[in-house]
C-alpha cells in the first residue's frame, strides 16, 4: 500500500476539484493520503481542520484526517481531544512557522501528552518557509530534538526532513522520531542519485522515512515531483515498501 504522508486541502478546493485530487492520487498509484489543516489563525485552522474531517468522512477509503490546534493556548489539549471524539483524526499537524510557537517549549507538555495517550503521530514543520511573521529558528529540526528528549514516547514525524542536516541524526537517536521525504529529500535526490541509500545508511533503518508530496488539489505537480525521486531511490525493494506506504501504516495503525 502506498501513503501519501503529507498533503493538504484547504477550504478553498470545491467538491469538484477534491476529487480531481483523489483521482489524481489513484493515478500516481497512491492509495490513501493523510491531510494536514493549515492556518494561521484560530477560525482558519478550524475552517481547515473541520473541511478536512468532512472529506475525509466522504471519502474514507482515501483521506486520512490530522487535526491541529495552537498548542501555546491554554486548552490546546481539550480542543484536540474534541477532535479525536468528534473528527476521528488519526494524528496531529503542527506549523511552528504558521503558528508562530516554539515546540521546545513546555507548554507543549499537555498536547503532547494527549497524542500519546491516543497514540496520535505529530508531525511538525520543519526547515524553510515563507511566513513574514514567523521566526526560522521555530522551525529548526533541533527544537523537535529537544521535545523528543522530553516526551520520549511522543511519535513524532519531521516535515521536510533534510538528509544534509541534523535531521537523519535526530531520527536515528530517538525510537520514536521520523522524517518525511516532503520537499527536502525530493530536491536534493534529484541532484543527486544514490542519496536515499546513503540516508538509510546515516539513519541506521529503513523504518524511519515516511514518503510525502505537499500536494494540495490546486498544486497536483507536486505529487509525481516528489513521488518519482521516492521510487527512483537505489534501495532494497522492501525498504522501498516502508518508505511509501509499510511504515505509515504502522505509524497510523493501518497494517
Ligand atoms: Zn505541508
Amino acid at each position: 500500500m502506498v501513503i501519501d504522508f503529507h498533503t493538504h486541502i484547504q477550504p478553498r478546493s470545491s467538491d469538484e476539484e477534491v476529487l480531481g485530487f483523489l483521482q489524481l492520487l489513484t493515478d500516481n498509484g497512491i492509495d490513501m493520503a493523510v491531510v494536514h489543516p493549515l492556518g494561521r489563525t484560530a477560525p482558519e485552522l478550524a475552517a481547515s481542520t473541520e473541511n478536512i474531517a468532512r472529506l475525509a468522512r466522504k471519502h474514507p477509503d482515501k483521506l486520512i484526517p490530522f487535526g491541529s490546534v495552537f498548542p501555546q493556548d491554554r486548552g490546546a489539549a481539550a480542543e484536540l481531544r474534541r477532535q479525536v471524539a468528534e473528527f476521528g483524526i488519526k494524528g496531529l499537524k503542527l506549523h511552528p512557522l504558521l503558528q508562530r510557537f516554539d515546540p521546545s517549549e513546555t507548554y507543549m507538555t499537555p498536547v503532547v501528552e494527549a497524542c500519546i495517550e491516543h497514540d496520535l503521530p505529530i508531525l511538525v514543520h520543519t526547515g524553510g518557509g515563507f511566513m513574514p511573521d514567523g521566526r526560522m529558528v521555530d522551525a529548526d529540526p533541533l527544537r523537535i530534538d529537544e521535545l523528543a528528549s522530553r516526551h520520549p514516547a511522543a511519535k513524532l514525524v519531521i516535515a521536510h526532513g533534510n538528509p544534509f542536516g541534523p535531521d537523519p541524526y535526530i531520527a536515528a537517536r530517538h525510537p520514536n522520531v521520523y522524517l518525511d521525504t516532503t520537499i527536502t529529500f525530493a530536491n536534493f535526490a534529484r541532484l543527486i542519485p544514490g542519496l536515499g541509500r546513503e540516508l538509510l545508511g546515516w539513519m541506521g533503518t529503513d523504518e524511519k522515512l515516511l514518503f510525502g508530496t505537499d500536494a494540495f488539489p490546486d498544486h497536483i505537480h507536486y505529487l509525481s515531483y516528489n513521488l518519482d525521486p521516492v521510487k527512483a531511490m537505489d534501495v532494497p525493494a522492501e525498504s522501498k515498501a516502508k518508505i511509501l506506504g509499510g511504515t505509515a501504516a504502522r505509524l497510523l495503525k493501518l497494517a
